[in-house]
Order: structure tokens, then sequence, then C-alpha cells
């Protein structure tokens, strides 16, 4: 269904200026170098998408020189065919079973820095996702500071380039698809964890590379923002929230929509206090994504939500934030979120989700990922707003 030769795809200068970037980063923090382990950097800086393991496979970013991608022996072949390495961006390095990779590391760490200087006084930054077992194995061996890599990377990764957003994109109009779909079909009857199933197959089926999560939160489940889906039977005249993502071409999708099910029959549809609270989160949601342009701090966007969210009654009942930043993660910078005084800036991409929720009876959010562009936002979820009430079976 999805046009995969249609994906826009990273060109491999993107991969030479990142580098660029993140090692005047490093120079610029009088770091020795930037350690990157497996995950969302690596795959930004590298286009390596490896599997995190407890052999170490490690991207070495020095202050001048150049990067080198330290694998074990048996990872090299995937090592060497990933864009950065292809392009000869990134010297490899292999370790062998018996050796320690992580003294592997030290001493590219150490021969990249200036002649003579001791180990104690190489502080590194380390990626923010790399396991403790390796962070405390590199602790033992450098014996300099460390500090967190994100100092380095979210810089660079919180602006995303246009073929980011269209990635963005296309996995948000996937995910519309899904929810389409799920709340078109039979609901009324099914468990939300045979829902949550369904949810995941569709997403796959429309083009994601695996299904994240599918929160399926039937009546008072509908009040736990984070709730799994459980073997709740779903019944008539209750809401659900479907909340549900995950990544296309490393990117994430993440969106929110309303249903309600009468089962058919019409004197179960939504209560009017439900309705009365929908009206209201509609418009705060629509406020919030109305507030986005460049210059306005992230604050500024979870104020434009709540404002309308209190002046309603309801503000001890919207209790998260209004969003966070999305791209290779389904949850980074910017976080959309008071005390976030960072200004929004072109290219910045993230949810905009307020919510109500009254514990143990029932509650409602609405997700649209939103891209700051130059005069004002761009809203990637197309799929309707309004609290879809539908028969459900
Ligand atoms: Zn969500
Ligand atoms: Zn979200
Ligand atoms: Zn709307």
């Amino acid at each position: 269904m999805t046009d995969l030769a249609a994906r826009p795809t990273t060109p491999i200068t993107r991969y030479a200026d990142r580098l660029a970037a993140a090692q005047r980063g490093v120079a610029a923090r009088g770091l020795a170098a930037l350690l990157v382990g497996v995950g969302p950097d690596l795959r930004y800086l590298a286009g390596y998408p490896a599997m995190a393991l407890e052999r170490l496979t490690m991207l070495v970013v020095p202050a001048r020189g150049r990067a080198t991608l330290v694998v074990p022996r048996l990872e090299a072949a995937p090592a060497r065919s990933c864009p950065a390495a292809a392009a000869g961006l990134v010297d490899i390095v292999t370790w062998e079973e018996s050796e320690s990779a992580h003294a592997v590391v030290a001493r590219l760490v150490v021969a990249s820095a200036a002649r003579g200087t001791p180990a104690e006084r190489l502080s590194v930054a380390v990626s923010d996702t790399l396991w403790a077992l390796h962070v405390l194995r590199l602790q033992e061996v450098l014996p300099g500071a460390f500090e967190s890599g994100s100092t380095v990377t979210n810089p660079l990764r919180i602006v995303k380039h246009a073929d980011e957003v269209e990635l963005l994109r296309l996995a948000a109009h996937a995910a519309d698809r899904v929810v389409d779909s799920i709340a078109t079909g039979r609901l009324v009857g099914r468990t939300e964890a045979d829902v949550a199933r369904e949810v995941r197959d569709r997403l796959v089926a429309e083009g994601h590379d695996s299904a994240d999560f599918a929160i399926v939160g039937s009546g008072p489940n509908s009040a736990s923002p984070h709730h799994a889906a459980s073997d709740r039977v779903i019944g008539a005249g209750e809401p659900i929230v479907l909340d549900i993502g995950g990544p296309l071409g490393g990117y994430g999708s993440d969106t929110t929509r309303m249903l309600w099910v009468t089962g058919g029959d019409p004197a179960l549809g939504p209560t009017p206090e439900f309705v009365a609270a929908f009206e209201v989160l509609h418009r705060a949601q629509a406020a919030a994504i109305a507030a986005v342009r460049p210059g306005v701090r992230a604050e500024t966007v979870d104020a434009a939500a709540r404002d309308v969210i209190e002046a309603a009654g309801y503000g001890p009942n919207f209790i998260h934030r209004t969003g966070h930043g999305i791209g290779l993660e389904e949850h980074e910078d910017p976080y959309i979120i008071a005390g976030n005084a960072e200004p929004l800036r072109t290219g910045m991409t993230f949810s905009v989700e307020p919510g109500i929720y009254f514990e143990g009876r029932w509650g409602m959010r609405l997700e649209d990922i939103v891209a700051c562009g130059r005069d004002g936002p761009d809203v990637l979820n197309l799929s309707d707003h309004a609290l879809r009430v539908v028969a459900g079976t």
C-alpha cells in the first residue's frame, strides 16, 4: 500500500555534514571524543541501525581526525555497508571475540588526542542510550570525565531536514489510515488486546518498520494515558482512546483519536458530559497547534492548550505535558512543557496531545504530529479530529 520507492532517502552528503557538526560539537566542548553506541545517534550519524547487544558496536567521533566505527568481527559486513562506511566517511575497526572492545575504543580515544595527553585528562561524551554495561567498562579503561552525548547530538537532531519531515509525514499518513480502518471496523465484544494486535498488524501493512505501541483504552481504561491494552472486552456505550505509532524508515508516527462505540443503539451515544469535555479538548488542541511558529517558546504551545482546558474547569484533569519531539526516537527534544523556554525553529517536529482524564471513569486525548513551518504549523496527520461515534458492530 505504501509506495516504498517514493520514500525520501538521506543523501550521503548529509552524513558527512552530521559527522562534521558532531565533531565541531566535541571540539567546542573540550571533549576528546563522542562515543556513540547502538541507537538513534548512531543511526543519525552513520545510518547504521544495528541491534544493541552485549558485544560493543561504537562510533568514535574524536575532536580531530577521522571517525571510526568499532564493531565485532562477526558484524563487519553490515557495518561496512552502512551509508557512512560505504562512502568512506568513517573507518572500520573490528575486534575479535577474545579482545576487549572497550580497550580498543580507549586506544582510539587516546590516539586521537594530542601526544602525551594522560588518559585522565581525556573527557568523553557517551550517547544517552548506551547500556550501563558498556559505560561502566569504558570508565574502567578511560579515567577521564564522562558526560551525556545528547549535549552534542540533540542540538543537531532537534531540527529536521525537509526529507526527515517527509518521512514523518509518510509515517503519520500511514497511521492515519490505520486509525480510520480501526474506527470503521468491529470493536464491540472484542478485547482491547485483540484490537491492539490488529493495530500492530495494520501499522506494518501500511509500511511501518514495526509497531512500537498500540494503546487501546476502553471505558474507564481511557482515563489511564499509558494504558496497556488488556483483556477487557469493549462494550457498547463507551469511549476508546486509540493512540498508535511506530517507525517508518526510522521516523516515528504517533497519533491519538477518540472513538465512542454505541453497538448500534442510539440510546448508547456519548454522554453530554463527555461531549462537553471533548469540545473543550478539541479547541485546546487546535489552539496549541495554532500557536506553533518560529520564535514561539515550546512552553507557550503548552500554555495555549492548558489555558483553554483550565478556563473550562478541567485544569486538574490535564495531567501531562502537551507534547514531545519526535524523529528517530518517539520521544525526544523539544518537549512541549511549562518551563521549556526554547524557541521553536523551522524544522522542529513534535506532538501536540492535550488530554482530559477522570480516573476510574473516562478520559480523552487528541494527538497530532506537527512540524514548525516557516510561517506556522504544518500538521502531519490528516485524519478527522472529531469524536468518532461508531456502531462498532
Ligand atoms: Zn501517542
Ligand atoms: Zn505522543
Ligand atoms: Zn481538529
